[in-house]
């Protein structure tokens, strides 16, 4: 998806801060953030939203949460606690239409979200 700003950072003509990488996935330091670690994670492949996965994804998404796992281990967080969040479509708020992970932490977050 060439005009999508996610797509355009796996493909590096974006550059993030970028905290972690494999294959399939990548993490980055979100450029907004809204609590003291707040990183995204996202497939290199470009799915919009979590409600265009498909079967074919299953195995993707699994290493997405396992590299959020790794990635809240690596920011120390493991202990303390974190919270992860996908915005899905208008209700939810989310801009940027290529799936991502919200991780975050590093203070005590407020429950349920506005
Ligand atoms: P969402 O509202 O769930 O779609 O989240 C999109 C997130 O992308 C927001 O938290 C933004 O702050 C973040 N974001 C937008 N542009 C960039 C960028 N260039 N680098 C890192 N994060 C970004
Ligand atoms: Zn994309």
């Amino acid at each position: 998806m060439s005009d999508c700003l996610f797509c355009k950072m796996v493909a590096g003509e974006i550059t993030p801060e970028v905290v972690y990488e494999t294959d399939l996935v990548l993490a980055f330091r979100d450029i907004n953030p809204r609590a003291p670690t707040h990183i995204l994670l996202i497939p290199k492949k470009h799915i919009p939203t979590l409600a265009d996965m498909t079967d074919e994804d299953t195995q993707l998404m699994g290493e997405l949460m396992q590299a959020a796992k790794t990635v809240a281990e690596k920011e120390d967080l493991a202990d303390s606690g974190y919270r992860t969040v996908f915005n899905c479509k208008q209700d939810a708020g989310q801009e940027v239409y290529h799936i991502h992970m919200h991780l975050l932490g590093g203070r005590r977050l407020q429950w349920p979200p506005g």
